[in-house]
């Protein structure tokens, strides 16, 4: 089966699932409530979404500069920069360095780079045990399942769903709190930070004047996988350089805001090099490795280049009517909803990941929500042009196409076409065949209830306006 028709299966499956869908807008509901009351505390958040897209494309456009300066303060402050051009050489990288410190357990803070390289399930097949130390993504890990949304990994699971996994994984009593579950996720880790040679984390922001890595996270977790092991080692694809550090008085709250509703995310650390002689906190070595995996394909692409603007926030999985409606699985890919369909058909090829650009209405939410304005809906409609460029149509298919076209192109045939719908309409609905085999539009009316037929037809009530129109 191609993964065209797993994802028409499993949102098929979503869709239909009417728990799944409650869950997912109780969530995305509450997450608006929250953007708009601090979205409503800037003076002009527009102005701000136009400053952020200039920023990056200014960073996106200079990349090879922007990275190596990046790299030669990053080493002035003492990390040691790694370049990777795939997701093999990341593995590469960090077997050497578990070999050579002799790490057998890893902590690791929320990082969606290192999904992107299925990173857990490579060094666990060297024999290393791997914890996750977001709660979300602990909770995913106990249930061995992939993060569902890009910032909000367990956006799927209610409390009780948590409540089930810790009794079933970790032997909580059933009926635990909020915060018991907490607490007993706190205790689990505290032992996993101390007896962990390594600590594995993301980046939010490299900084190109200052070689520093910029980490945002809410639990204060990356602070502790980041400085307790003896080695940190952080992963960060080449595209989330920024240019000044004074950028990110505009980017970390714009990340907050669109990624949790938050003005400020709790926690917001710069890494520039291991401890120093004067620090008690901090590791022995810091290593930072810049990965490709693809996006020099994205850089090379004019037109979609600017998706690599992308900070991560989230903010469109949300907006999205498709994914609120699918949820994040359905996709299979690692990055989800319409940066995902943009993205993934660049980094992972666009015959077999072309199919996820039609998984969205071309509405515009997701552009409007984005903090760097990128033009999503236009390039998810790109994204649809390069798939089919060059494809074979049978005569069928070309025969109804030429069809279309005429009926399109004139006005008294789209008048007949229309009358000859509506009168299909009302004889499916007069012999009551919605959904059934005769019913020609039983794809749309096998799952949802048909709109109600108007008494007249858009054209028939423009007309009966004429002399309205006409003033
Ligand atoms: S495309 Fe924009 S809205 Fe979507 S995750 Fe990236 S920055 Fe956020």
């Amino acid at each position: 089966m191609s993964l065209a028709s797993d994802f028409i299966q499993s949102s098929a499956a979503k869709a239909s699932d009417l728990r799944h869908r409650a869950v997912l807008k109780k969530a995305t509901d509450n997450y608006f409530g929250k953007v708009q009351q601090s979205k409503a505390t800037y003076l002009d958040w527009n102005h701000g979404r136009e400053a952020a897209r200039s920023i990056k494309w200014l960073a996106i456009n200079q990349l090879d500069e922007m990275l190596e300066r990046f790299e030669s303060n990053a080493e002035k402050a003492g990390a040691i920069v790694h370049w990777a051009e795939t997701s093999e050489e990341v593995h590469k990288i960090l077997e050497a360095l578990c070999a050579r410190h002799n790490v057998r357990k890893i902590v690791k803070s929320k990082s969606m780079v290192t999904e992107e390289i299925h990173l857990n399930s490579f060094l666990e097949g060297r024999g290393m045990k791997v914890v996750e130390t977001d709660l979300g993504e602990f909770i995913v890990q106990l249930r061995g399942e992939p993060p569902y949304h890009i910032i909000t990994p367990v956006m799927h699971l209610t409390k009780e769903d948590v409540d089930e996994t810790f009794h079933e994984k970790l032997g909580t009593p059933l009926g635990s709190s909020a915060e018991g579950l907490a607490g007993t996720a706190r205790r689990v880790l505290r032992e996993e930070y101390l007896t962990a040679e390594m600590g594995i984390t993301g980046a939010n922001f490299i900084v190109a004047d200052s070689g520093a890595v910029s980490i945002t996270e809410n639990e204060g977790n990356a602070r502790l996988s980041s400085s307790v092991p003896k080695i940190h080692v952080a992963i960060s694809g080449i595209e989330k350089i920024i240019p000044r550090m004074e950028d990110l008085a505009l980017f970390l709250p714009m990340l907050a805001v669109s990624g949790t509703g938050q003005k400020l995310t709790c926690y917001n650390t710069l890494i520039s090099g291991p401890r120093r002689q004067n620090e008690i906190d901090g590791p022995d070595e810091f290593h930072i490795i810049l990965l490709d995996n693809g996006r020099t394909n994205l850089l090379a692409n004019a037109t979609q280049r600017e998706a690599l603007h992308c900070i991560r926030c989230g903010a469109c999985l949300n907006s999205c009517p498709v994914f609120r409606n699918v949820g994040g699985h359905a996709y299979g890919t690692t990055y989800q909803g319409p940066i995902g369909s943009v993205i993934t058909p660049h980094l992972r090829g666009l015959d077999d990941w072309g199919h996820l650009a039609s998984a969205s209405s071309l509405c515009g939410a997701c552009t409007d929500s984005c903090p760097v304005h990128i033009d999503l809906h236009r390039h998810l409609l790109e994204i649809r042009h390069d798939t089919t460029a060059g494809a074979k149509f049978s005569m069928v298919q070309q025969m109804i196409l030429k069809i279309w076209a005429g009926v399109m192109r004139s006005d008294w045939l789209y008048a007949a076409a229309s009358r000859l719908g509506r009168f299909g309409q009302k004889l499916v609905k007069a012999f009551e065949l919605e959904g059934s085999i005769l019913d020609p539009a039983r794809n749309w009316t096998g799952t949802r209830k048909p709109p109600a037929i108007a008494a007249v037809t858009f054209k028939e009530w423009w007309k009966s306006r004429g002399n309205l129109a006409k003033n």
